[in-house]
């Protein structure tokens, strides 16, 4: 028996997996981890696998990078964690600050939580308090995009559109508003991405002169939806929503937990189109891929809105009991070092121009639908047939099969559905790239033969 095999025996006896039919692994290897370094996981086995996904998103340095590390053992050895209400620290402090230098100008106040899930809850609560503070109870609803993702949690999964986490807690769930995303997979092939961005505003307009009375807030994940199979569209969508928030009274919720830290090309997606919403959720890379940490910024205007005496219950009630942990405010701190010391941004320019030239002879696969690029996401959708752009059935699972491909080739290439994707650590090198690709493109040969 090999260490491998006598883990996932013992693993599959005790451990429920997140977002897996565990049935599966009754054929699909499950892998156990003993170490991280750079780009590579490496198993008890001796097998290495490149994480092209960053383990969901989360890791923007590599695992187990010497800077963190210390910076997290540092922590550790002064303060591991203490709770954030009448309390604080300098990690909380520092990064507080710095956050707000970073951020698009005019958010200034950080709230803080341990998932992005829990990100966007606060978001969604603060909306709905901020109005109910002013006196206008009558805001309770949220309108959210088609294919969005926000999280898991009841309130989160409520304003989200992916079928296959939805829908069967539908009757648990608040009514959010949806309106058509401005994907541009679905854009008409004779007009620009940017034009079809422009022209799917038009429902979100009209959607707000008829519902800006009863409506909180508009949440988006700016510029790439990623849970949903990493579809993008124009930011001149973001600059159009953030004017029409305006004009109608409604607040702007950005959802920055994937696409935040450099992932889009820009620190923040946000900037691109030059907006600052009203709450901008971060998560996932905050600590670099090490620790549990989340935020809400918001404006002055919004705290002040809750800023009063005791007796008029204004106050934002909410709490988690490790809001603001020190040792993950440590990475976060360590993290934000590395992009403000390191030219990490420019480079990943180099990284996304790399990818996007060794992706090149995938472009005419009789499978493959499009490529779609933003900064360091680039996304692959396979079809059953390029000139209609009919999908698989979901029910072959074609992804899978690439993933299972990878797995045998070195590499963690988990796909969403039939996309798969490229999302990796940014301290990829290019030899990596090119692995990294000619095993994905094998994989989606074999997968689509
Ligand atoms: C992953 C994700 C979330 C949820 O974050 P968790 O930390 O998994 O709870 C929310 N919004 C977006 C855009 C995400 O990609």
């Amino acid at each position: 028996m090999t260490a491998n095999s006598r883990l996932i025996e013992q693993d599959l006896a005790a451990v429920w997996h997140p977002c897996t039919q565990m049935k599966d692994h009754e054929w699909l290897p499950m892998i156990p981890i003993w170490r991280g370094q750079g780009v590579w996981l490496e198993d008890y086995d001796g097998n290495r696998y490149l994480d092209a996904i960053s383990s969901w998103w989360v890791n923007l340095f590599g695992h187990s990078h010497p800077y963190i590390n210390k910076a997290i053992k540092q922590q550790l050895d002064t303060l591991e964690h203490v709770l954030l209400a009448g309390f604080t620290h300098e990690p909380i402090i520092n990064l507080s600050q710095r956050l707000i230098k970073l951020a698009p100008q005019g958010l200034t106040r950080c709230f803080y939580a341990d998932n992005g899930s829990s990100a966007v809850e606060i978001a969604l609560k603060m909306s709905f308090h901020y109005f109910h503070n002013q006196g206008q109870t009558q805001k309770t609803k949220f309108i959210c995009l088609s294919n969005s993702y926000h999280g898991e949690t009841l309130g989160a999964l409520a304003v989200g559109d992916v079928a296959l986490y939805k829908e069967t807690y539908a009757p648990l769930l608040m009514q959010a508003i949806t309106v058509e995303s401005p994907d541009c997979f679905m854009r008409d092939p004779d007009s620009s991405c940017r034009e079809h961005s422009i022209a799917k505003f038009n429902i979100m307009r009209t959607t707000l002169e008829q519902h800006a009375h009863e409506v909180c807030a508009v949440i988006v994940e700016p510029i790439v939806q990623c849970a949903s199979g990493m579809r993008m569209y124009d930011p001149v969508y973001l600059k159009l929503l953030r004017n029409a928030c305006d004009e109608f009274g409604v607040q702007l919720i950005v959802d920055e937990v994937a696409t935040g830290f450099g992932r889009t090309g820009s620190l923040f997606a946000c900037e691109q189109a030059n907006i600052t919403p009203d709450y901008l959720c971060l998560g996932k890379g905050l600590t670099g891929g090490y620790l549990p940490l989340s935020v809400v910024m918001t404006k002055e205007v919004i705290y002040q809105a809750f800023y009063a005496d005791f007796k008029t219950l204004k106050a934002f009630l909410h709490s988690h009991s490790y809001t603001g942990n020190p040792l993950a405010c440590a990475a976060a701190n360590a993290t934000l070092d590395l992009l403000e010391q390191t030219p990490a941004l420019a480079h990943n320019a180099h990284l996304s121009k790399h990818m996007h030239d060794t992706i090149e002879p995938l472009r005419d696969h009789p499978h493959v639908a499009e490529i779609r690029q933003r900064g360091m996401i680039l996304a692959i959708e396979m079809v059953k047939d390029k000139q209609t752009r009919e999908p698989y059935p979901w029910q072959e699972r074609r992804g899978l099969r690439v993933y299972e491909y990878g797995l045998k080739h070195q590499m963690l290439l988990r796909p969403l559905g039939n996309v798969i994707y490229f999302m990796p650590p940014y301290v990829i090198t290019d030899d990596e790239i090119d692995l990294m690709i000619k095993v994905a493109i094998e994989g989606i040969n074999e997968a689509t033969a």
